[in-house]
């Protein structure tokens, strides 16, 4: 992979957790990334809108990833105040970028699953390679894609050892991270439930939460 291989993950992050984090971070060793930008969703298009304000899910973000340089939080979908879609997202970051410059765009199995529902989806594949990551809960098996994702997904699935030789985009892999079964959703049902869910999120994270009385019931 080109020295410079950018990765790139977008959600909601409703709010981050360690499921979000430990993503980052083995993209980043298994792809060999020197960063990986976290873009929270403005508000995202193809899913139920978030809980909590695009504010409160940026500064949560913010918390979850002080003082570690091998990630960047990037606020220009919240900041843009429409619809977050990714394909502008990532013309964007190509714009920034050497045109040999591979960008990575690093999704769960259940977001790859669900691709064909975002806006131009088809043109990810000029812009980015896409690797996706094991999750509990979702199989990635190409026989049970919807039958467009299934043609792109033949077309264009790698190995991640042969990633580097695909230039600056237009590759599928897929890579098992540790496996972590946490959902934002789980933690915000442990939290309307006036549970706990430390352990599954950054102690500032769970501190700015209750302190601004998020996902209360
Ligand atoms: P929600 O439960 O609200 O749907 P989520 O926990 O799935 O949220 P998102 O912000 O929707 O989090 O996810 C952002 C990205 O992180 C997606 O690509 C998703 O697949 C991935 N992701 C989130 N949690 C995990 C996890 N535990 N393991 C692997 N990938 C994850």
């Amino acid at each position: 992979m080109h020295a410079k291989a950018l990765g790139v993950m977008g959600g909601t992050f409703d709010p981050i957790h360690f499921g979000h984090l430990r993503l980052a971070e083995e993209a980043r060793q298994a792809l060999r990334l020197s960063q990986v930008r976290i873009i929270p969703a403005g508000r995202p298009p193809h899913r139920a809108q978030p809980c909590s304000s695009a504010e409160d899910r940026l500064a949560m973000a913010r918390l979850a990833l002080a003082d570690l340089p091998q990630f960047a939080l990037d606020d220009h979908e919240v900041r843009a105040e429409l619809p977050s879609y990714t394909v502008p997202t990532l013309e964007r970051l190509r714009g920034e970028l050497d045109e040999d410059c591979p960008l990575v765009l690093v999704l769960g199995v259940d977001a790859f699953l669900g691709l064909p529902s975002w806006h131009r989806w088809r043109e990810i594949f000029a812009l980015a390679h896409v690797a996706v990551a094991t999750r509990p809960g979702y199989t990635l098996n190409a026989a049970q894609l919807d039958e467009a994702l299934r043609g792109e997904f033949e077309r264009r699935a790698c190995a991640l050892s042969a990633l580097p030789g695909q230039g600056a985009g237009g590759a599928i892999t897929s890579f098992a991270m540790t496996p972590l079964a946490i959902s934002a959703t789980a933690i915000r049902a442990l939290l309307a439930r006036g549970e706990s869910p430390r352990f599954l999120l950054p102690d500032a994270v769970l501190d700015y939460i209750h302190h601004h009385h998020l996902y209360e019931n």
